[in-house]
């Protein structure tokens, strides 16, 4: 039998202590410097005229980045666990992605945001440095966002739908994309009109879809860091996980969908110092399949559902 002296009992904790400090500094710096990367890596795709590849090549290798920091530095280990519900995930996300890429795609090829510029979106400030402009995109985009994400919550009909994000029983960075296609497009029609509006261009829009998948991957996933004050700016995981709890007084909040501006203003912030709840989900049924989640919403039974959760709610 090996026995431990005192010298080597020290090296061992001052070796942990040392190492968890190290966790301590990383959990504070890898949303922000995955995030920044992210936003490198769009520019560097403008600038070289090719947005879209730039875009899916960052995509990935943000999921891949994403999918290995989840088992090294996970924030619930029993988020680790197949849930069953992998494919449903990947088919409302490529259902989602494509959506959206095709009406950006199709957007930005007919023109709409150039029309919808010379024709009376005057105001958008066109001599602002590039940052300022994304910021200001980004506040008008999360405008509606924010008013869809809420309508979504506190509207029984449009509940029914959001509800298959909500009835994930675990977050990670794979169920990020898991909306129903409804839920999708009422969160497009309320947000892109806005940025058209205000006759953002074309750029605006290819850097405001872009930060919102990135935040929006970042935001679901399962890696222990911490923010601080960044909790009050952006919708991160720490603020999201409480967006997911089964109790709906803590989950009708952070409607945010990147920013948390109209979370602050309009008083539906969330995030107290305890530890947000690892059994998520819904209270309702739902199928685990992807064709049973894109009906479930249509069938007449999820009135009286969607019906109590709103009474449940407004107590
Ligand atoms: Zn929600
Ligand atoms: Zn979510």
């Amino acid at each position: 039998m090996s026995t431990v002296t005192s010298g080597e009992i020290d090296a061992i904790t001052g070796d942990g202590r040392e190492r968890n400090f190290a966790i301590y500094v990383l959990s504070f710096l890898l949303w922000p410097v995955i995030l920044s990367t992210c936003i490198y890596m769009t520019a560097l795709g403008l600038a070289a005229d090719h947005a879209a590849l730039y875009f899916n090549i960052t995509y990935i290798c943000l999921a891949l980045g994403l999918f290995t920091l989840e088992r090294l530095l996970p924030h619930e280990r029993k988020w680790l666990r197949n849930d069953g519900q992998m494919l449903a995930d990947l088919a409302h996300t490529l259902l989602n992605k494509g959506f959206v890429q095709v009406l950006v795609v199709v957007g930005l090829a007919i023109g709409v945001a150039e029309v919808a510029a010379s024709k009376g979106g005057g105001f958008w400030p066109a001599h602002w440095p590039i940052a300022f402009q994304i910021m200001l995109g980004l506040v008008i985009a999360e405008a509606g966002l924010y008013t869809a994400h809420r309508v979504a919550h506190e509207w029984s009909f449009l509940w029914r739908f959001h509800a298959v994000h909500h009835s994930a029983p675990r977050l990670w960075f794979f169920n990020t994309g898991r909306f129903h296609v409804v839920d999708t497009v009422t969160s497009i029609l309320l947000s892109q009109p806005l940025l058209f509006l205000a006759g953002a261009p074309s750029e605006i829009f290819i850097w405001v879809t872009s930060i919102t998948a990135f935040i929006g991957m970042l935001t679901h996933c399962n890696i222990e860091m911490r923010f601080g004050p960044l909790n009050y700016v952006f919708n991160t995981p720490a603020v999201h996980r409480w967006h997911h709890s089964r109790i709906p007084a803590e989950g009708n909040s952070n409607y945010g969908e990147n920013l948390m501006l109209f979370d602050v203003l309009l008083r539906t912030f969330y995030c107290p110092k305890r530890r947000p709840p690892a059994n998520i989900g819904i209270n309702d049924p739902m199928p685990t399949k992807f064709l049973g989640q894109v009906a479930h919403p249509f069938r007449k039974d999820q009135s009286t559902l969607a019906a109590s959760r709103t009474a449940i709610d407004s107590h």
